[in-house]
């Protein structure tokens, strides 16, 4: 909410007060608040008095101007920074945007707008008042000089000052709505129109020389303060605001928002007109100091006086408390009951007292012991019945007070707590002991207990009888009621463990029960029972009485204070059609005199004929007259951040709002500016951004944030008074966190990208040398694959292969000759030679061993060339083998041929050439078919062929 709805908000609020025609409050009756040097202020002269509209309130001193946040007064003198150039302060004037102007000694002028200040030039003299005009401009009142004007010319700024008038005192000066200023002097009173000044005459044989103060009132009128007495101008005339007050010399006059006149006078203290009363405060009523200088009306509605010898404030409450101190008995009231057409009676702890409008009577009971009162009751004749704490019942008749009934007329005890006449004349007592019913038919008493009858609690404090004449009675445990002389209790504890009933309010169709959960409704048509309590949004728990009144309203009284709430919606909640109940509260702050009610007898409160209620007080007997009431009673409370602090530095929260990076610590002070009961104000606090919801700081005008990390942040307040509604300040802090350059946020991006970009570079590199390796890998397994298989069919050639000779070795030739042998048959036989060269021995030792072979080569393509031959092999050393298939016939001729051809065979040795011859044995398979005799026959015959000479064949 910004400041103009708030604003209009409590004009709202003033306006409904003030609409509220019934409620007319003396000045008598207005709250008294003092406060001197003593409690903070810089001194107890009080020239000014203003109230920014951030809520502040500002008194001018000569020893500096005091900052009241209803707590502390916060001293601004002379200083650099506010542009204050002499602590002596006589001007303080609030205008819109916030704004302050402070003016006094040595011209001192400047100006404060939020947190900020904008020193002004100073004036010729010390500062009296100053004005800001319809256009802007800044006029000023200066002592000895005159009045000055400056002209606006952009925020802030004005030109140089133009003298109006000049030679005398300027005091105070005001704008009416027509435009014309008027200025009061040492030298009578002024006009000013377009800058020029002239001297307003008052009626005929009145010339006040000194005018001490000028104001223009709510139909903008002009107000004039003059040492013969106060006036009025209307169309042009002026007339005195009361004919008793023309001799007067009054140095201030205001109008208060309800249309009353405040006057201030020079020693004979403050006046209040309203209308043609006129009423009078002085030192004895009060008044610090018989001489007023200053009177305003902040926007609580409170009225300040500034007098020479300290502040006083002026409270006009809905509540009224009456106590020892206005006459009653004793301060702690049990009992109030209405008396005859506008009485009403308090039973305190000392007797019992008679209030009839603002007067108090007093009865003494006779014989005179000093009566204890718990509860009263009226009889049908109109006669009152006393309850006492020790004496019994006592009877009132007219102004007699003796006594009625004690334990010897049949009570079962002194302590009475509630007392009823039933509709038969018969009478009830409730007692700690049980409840005690006087028949009048029979003059006996009967007494209804726990232990004989089905009473849940003996402990009985309240009574009423509903319209079907069943008496009901609340107990410390439960509540029922007594029919026909049967108890019927009913069943409480199932609503929220209900138990203690303290009081009832009877209707017709319904019994409303005040208990220590809320409020029971018994609903007579269908004997149901339903509860309002915390669940449905009340505060607290236990409830002494409720009482309707006749503005639509239960009144519940607590020891927190006095409760409203709407009669239709307590009966919507009760029917479960609506889950809420909306409250109003009031208490100490709303002029009763303890915000304890008293409870646990009865009545304790109770509506007089009039329609006030009066509500039994641990401070006396308040009252309240409910159409004085408007709704929206709620005020809503203005709420300011007074300081904020990174670490130790305070910091000008309209511009700073870069909190340096490593700033470990941020501090918040904050102020609801209500002044009514300042220390009962709470608080919550959230800082967005930090914190997720509200988090409530009870009487603690301080918060802390320690270490928070970089970010944007936003810190809001709210108050309000007990159980009020959250008002929160329309000035939300705003601040960033700076980081470290490494918590940067483009840094960290940054960062995080190299970072980003390093690691996929890494990962690529190692991806890519990973598959260059599995790339290098594979061809090393292809090329060591190859060289193995390579290898490997090397081995399997050199496996079977002559080296020398390239012909197949023994091993291949054995294995072929197995298997030919094995597959042979009859019809084709399989022929086996073995050949050896003959003396090889000798080639060998006659040319070398390198000749030998060159031989053994040289045979072996003479086998490889030969025709016909089957396999081949070398056998080993100079042997060779052949197998050939065919008759033996035709293969030994062929053998021939071989044999032949190898001795034809020349082999070239170096120079020599050499031939050879080789025996061959041959075998064949028709001679066997098993291997190794074949070889032996193949052997034998070699064998032969070499015994027979060589160089031949010779077949086994
Ligand atoms: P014979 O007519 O009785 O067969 O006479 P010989 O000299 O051939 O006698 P023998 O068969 O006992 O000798 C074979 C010789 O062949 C013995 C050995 O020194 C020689 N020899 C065996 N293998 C090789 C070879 O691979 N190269 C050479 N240069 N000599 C070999
Ligand atoms: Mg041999
Ligand atoms: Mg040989």
């Amino acid at each position: 909410m910004n400041m103009r709805s708030w604003l209009s908000s409590a004009l709202v609020l003033v306006v409904m007060l003030a609409g509220s025609t019934s409620y007319a409050a003396k000045l008598a009756d207005y709250f008294i608040e003092t406060w001197t040097s003593n409690d903070g202020l810089p001194h107890n002269s009080i020239n000014a008095i203003a109230q920014s509209e951030d809520g502040y309130l500002w008194f001018a001193t000569w020893e500096g101007v005091a900052q009241y946040n209803g707590r502390d007064f916060k001293l601004l003198g002379r200083d650099a920074v506010n542009g204050i150039l002499d602590s002596g302060t006589r001007a303080l004037v609030a205008d819109s945007n916030n704004q302050l102007w402070i003016g006094g000694a040595r011209g001192s002028l400047t100006l404060r707008e939020s947190y900020d200040w904008f020193p002004q030039p100073a004036a010729t003299s010390l500062v009296n008042h100053v004005m800001i005009d319809q256009a802007k401009n800044l006029w000023i009142a200066v002592q000895g000089k005159g009045i000055f004007k400056r002209e606006y010319t952009a925020t802030h700024q004005y030109a140089a000052e133009k003298a109006i008038v000049t030679g005398f005192s300027g005091y105070r000066l005001t704008q009416l709505p027509n435009g014309d200023i008027y200025a009061a002097t040492d030298l009578g009173l002024y006009r000013i129109h377009d800058e020029k000044a002239q001297p307003v005459h008052f009626p005929d044989g009145i010339t006040p020389k000194r005018i001490m103060h000028v104001a223009t009132d709510s139909q903008g009128r002009l107000l004039v303060a003059t040492e013969m007495g106060a006036w009025r101008m209307d169309n042009q005339v002026l007339t005195p605001v009361h004919e008793s007050l023309i001799n007067e010399s009054i140095t201030v006059i205001e109008e208060d928002s309800d249309g009353n006149l405040w006057l201030g006078t020079i020693a004979s203290g403050l006046i209040r007109v309203d209308g043609e009363i006129v009423e009078r405060m002085e030192v004895a009523d009060g008044l610090p100091n018989s001489r007023v200088i200053s009177i305003f009306q902040d926007l609580e509605g409170s009225i300040w006086v500034g007098t020479n010898g300290g502040l006083m404030r002026l409270r006009e409450a809905p509540f009224v408390a009456f106590t020892k101190t206005d006459g009653l008995y004793g301060d702690f009231v049990r009992a109030v009951l209405p008396y005859g057409n506008e009485g009403v009676l308090v039973g305190s702890d000392a007797g019992l007292n008679l209030i009839v409008g603002d007067q108090i009577r007093s009865f003494t009971p006779a014989p005179a012991p000093t009566l204890s009162v718990l509860s009263l009751a009226s009889l049908k004749n109109g006669d009152v019945l006393v309850g006492t704490y020790l004496h019994g019942v006592y009877r009132l008749a007219g102004d007699q007070l003796t006594p009625f009934m004690s334990m010897a007329e049949g009570l079962p005890t002194t302590e009475v707590r509630a007392i009823l006449q039933d509709k038969s004349g018969d009478l009830w007592f409730g007692t700690p002991v049980g409840l005690a019913h006087y028949s009048v038919a029979t003059k006996q008493v009967q007494i209804y207990t726990k232990a004989n009858s089905a009473m849940p609690d003996d402990y009985v404090v309240a009574l009423a009888e509903d319209e079907f004449g069943r008496i009901w009675f609340g107990t410390g445990i439960g509540a029922g009621y007594i029919e026909n002389g049967k108890v019927t209790a009913l069943p409480i504890e199932d609503y929220e463990e209900a138990q203690f009933s303290f009081g009832f309010q009877i209707e017709p169709g319904f019994v409303w029960i005040a208990t220590d959960r809320g409020i029971i409704r018994f609903k007579q048509a269908d004997q149901s029972l339903a509860i309002i309590s915390r669940s449905h949004g009340l505060p607290i728990d236990k409830f002494f009485q409720v009482v309707k009144d006749n503005s639509g309203s239960l009144w519940l009284s607590s020891n927190r204070g006095l409760w409203r709430i709407p009669y239709d919606q307590a009966h919507n909640v009760a029917d479960g059609k609506q889950a809420t109940i909306p409250f109003d509260r009031f208490g100490r702050g709303d002029g009763m005199g303890s915000s304890q009610a008293n409870g646990g007898s009865n009545p304790a409160l109770t509506m007089s004929p009039d329609g006030n209620m009066y509500v039994a007080t641990a401070l006396g007997v308040s009252r309240v007259n409910p159409f004085a009431l408007s709704q929206a009673d709620q005020y809503l409370l203005p709420v300011v951040i007074e300081e904020v602090a990174f670490g130790e530095n305070a910091i000008n929260p309209s511009h700073d709002n870069i909190v340096p990076a490593g700033t470990d610590r941020i501090r918040f002070s904050y102020a609801g500016l209500g002044y009514l009961m300042p220390s009962r104000l709470e608080y919550r606090t959230q800082l967005l951004g930090f914190e997720e919801n509200w988090s409530f700081k009870g009487a603690q005008s301080v918060a802390e944030y320690t270490n928070l990390p970089p970010g944007n942040y936003e810190f809001r307040v709210a108050a309000r008074y007990p159980y009020g509604t959250w008002s929160e300040a329309d000035f939300h802090y705003a601040f960033t966190v700076e980081p470290f350059w490494w918590q940067r946020a483009d840094v960290r991006v940054g960062l995080v990208l190299i970072t980003l970009v390093g690691l996929g570079a890494i990962i690529y590199l190692r991806i890519y040398s990973l598959q260059q390796r599995e790339r290098h890998l594979q061809q090393q397994v292809d090329i060591q694959t190859k060289a193995l298989r390579q290898q490997s069919e090397e081995f399997e050639r050199l496996s079977n292969e002559d080296v020398l000779t390239g012909l197949a070795n023994r091993r291949a030739f054995d294995t072929a000759l197995r298997q030919h042998l094995s597959n042979t048959s009859a019809e084709t036989p399989l022929t086996l030679a073995i050949l050896d060269i003959d003396h090889f021995k000798k080639i060998n030792d006659t040319y070398s061993h390198v000749a030998g072979d060159q031989v053994i080569n040289a045979v072996a393509d003479t086998l490889k060339h030969f025709p016909n031959l089957d396999i081949t092999a070398r056998w080993g050393g100079e042997e060779f083998a052949c197998l050939v298939y065919g008759d033996t016939e035709s293969v030994l001729k062929q053998f021939e041929q071989l044999r032949n051809s190898i001795a034809q065979t020349q082999v070239d040795i170096g120079k020599e050439r050499l031939s050879v011859t080789v025996s061959i044995g041959v075998a064949s398979s028709s001679q066997s078919r098993n291997y190794s005799e074949l070889l032996q026959l193949a052997d034998k015959a070699l064998y032969r062929a070499k015994k027979s000479g060589r160089n031949r064949v010779v077949h086994w």
